[in-house]
């Protein structure tokens, strides 16, 4: 099999370890090579983890974020449905209030008569 130098491209002899023309070692420079692909892996593979990472914290503080808003606005919700009285208990407080008040009325009404 043939090979290159992969630095300027002179055919190799079969099992060289120098490039006649350039020189350089090509075992090493191939170990180099492949030294900086892994490299290269690992440091994608890192930014890709811190990245994912990330986008996982920030899509779970989204998702909590959503969610107690949307407990806030239940909450809210509820509270508007809920007021102090429904209105057949404001009837029924309004009623009791003008039978007392007619009572009381009749009450002093009563005595005043008595006293005149
Ligand atoms: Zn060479």
């Amino acid at each position: 099999m043939e090979e290159k130098c992969p630095e300027c491209g002179v055919k190799l002899k079969s099992g060289a370890k120098f490039c006649e023309s350039c020189g350089i070692n090509i075992e090493n420079y191939q170990k180099q090579k492949e030294k900086e692909i892994e490299q290269q892996k690992i440091q994608m593979e890192e930014e890709i983890k811190s990245k994912l990472e990330k986008e996982f914290q920030e899509k779970i503080k989204q998702i909590e974020n959503e969610y107690v808003e949307k407990i806030k606005k239940e909450k809210r919700e509820i509270e508007k449905k809920q007021p102090l009285f429904s209105e057949h208990q404001y009837k029924i407080l309004i009623g009791i209030i003008i039978i007392t008040i007619i009572i009381l009325i009749g009450f002093f009404l009563g005595k005043a008569y008595r006293i005149i």
